[in-house]
């Protein structure tokens, strides 16, 4: 009988709880036993009652509640190998031999890492007589499957991560809310969208909201000329008879000098070009509420993918990562997603902006 855990990790993200459930049920109807693990890697370092047996029942209504309710943490022990030693244990002591890690590029990473090394781990546990060999015969391979839970849409591989369409939806609401305000009293408004380092946010709500100016990182600002352009399509819009001024900021926006261009440096050439002009932080409220539908249905349709991964999967296979490419749940190896999501820094870092753009869900603009 294979014995699953499932877990949230890093950033939380609308949808984990669906994703969850999923497993969690998919598993039981496969005739698994499924374990949450509490709080991210922390719940693995430190195991006990971190580490559940999960019922039927004890995901009833999750599909409804946001956040993620196992539980997350960033958890500096399982960078250790000391960290992932614990990890093995607890998971052994458990009986457990797959993990499915719902969470963002950095989770999957290590996930990776853990799986990579698991043989190395589990000699150790032998050697230093917590296992005997014959009670880690089981256990000689780690199945890791990774679930994208990140409302940034930042992952490369698949086109749409869980929590990133009820984020920008949430963002969406906000902006719409704002604007009517705006056009009250003929005001600017600069939203700041979470996003890290991907304009996804950014760019899709700006779309979505008829904003005035988006800055992204994959599409750097020209450090001469941006303040004149804003300041110019602000203008034009005006003239035209729009009485607010709307402009989206990605928190991770540059310019191709590779320096920030924050809601402030905005915020003044707007101040310059005469309009009254206020600065809006989204913040948190971008990952609260509830998941929009299709992140349920996403979040639904890869756990169950995730579940049927676990028992096909051969020790030979690389860890899939099981994204959404042209509306079909795919796997792919999670290490190649993971690297292709790192180039899309590197481009930045360097300067490449055309290949960030095309290396993202953003390739659609120009
Ligand atoms: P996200 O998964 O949202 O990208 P982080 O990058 O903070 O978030 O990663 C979440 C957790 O995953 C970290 O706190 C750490 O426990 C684990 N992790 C991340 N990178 C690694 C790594 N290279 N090796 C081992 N564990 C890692």
């Amino acid at each position: 009988k294979k014995k699953i855990a499932v877990m949230t990790s890093g950033g939380d993200s609308q949808g984990m709880n669906a994703a969850v459930r999923a497993v969690v049920r998919a598993g039981i109807f496969h005739g698994c036993d499924v374990f949450a693990v509490y709080e991210g890697y922390s719940g693995l370092v430190h195991g006990k009652d971190l580490i559940k047996k999960m019922e039927w029942e004890d995901v009833r209504g999750w599909l409804a509640l946001g956040g993620t309710l196992i539980g997350t943490a960033r958890c500096a022990e399982f960078r250790e190998r000391w960290g992932r030693l614990a990890g093995a244990k607890n998971m052994i002591t458990n009986g457990i031999d797959a993990l499915v890690v719902c969470g963002g590029d950095g989770s999957l990473t290590g996930a990776d890492l853990f799986r990579a090394e698991w043989p190395s781990l589990v000699e150790e546990l032998v050697r230093k007589g917590e296992f005997t060999e014959e009670e880690v015969a089981p256990y000689k391979h780690l199945t890791i499957v990774g679930l994208v839970g990140s409302i940034d849409n930042d992952m490369s591989g698949t086109d749409s991560t869980i929590g990133a369409n009820s984020s920008l939806e949430r963002i969406r609401e906000m902006v719409d809310y704002i604007d009517a305000t705006a056009t009250s009293h003929s005001r600017a408004f600069v939203v700041e969208v979470m996003g890290r380092h991907c304009g996804w946010l950014a760019l899709n709500a700006g779309i979505a909201t008829g904003a005035d100016y988006i800055f992204i990182p994959e599409r750097a600002a020209n450090p001469l000329t941006w303040k004149e352009e804003l300041k110019e399509v602000c203008r034009r819009h005006r003239e035209k008879g729009r009485r607010k001024t709307t402009v989206i900021v990605a928190e991770g926006a540059l310019d191709s000098d590779l320096r920030p261009i924050t809601s402030e440096d905005v915020k003044n050439v707007l101040v310059d070009l005469g309009l009254d002009t206020r600065i809006t932080t989204l913040g948190h409220v971008q990952r609260g509420g509830t998941a929009v539908a299709s992140d349920r249905l996403l979040a639904t349709l890869q756990g169950v993918e995730a579940v049927k991964a676990v028992l096909d999967l051969t020790p030979e296979d690389p860890s899939p990562l099981i994204g959404i490419l042209e509306n079909k749940i795919v796997r792919q190896p999670l290490v190649d997603a993971v690297k292709l999501t790192k180039s899309v820094a590197t481009a930045i870092e360097s300067k490449d902006f055309d290949k960030a753009i095309s290396l993202r869900n953003t390739d659609f603009i120009e």
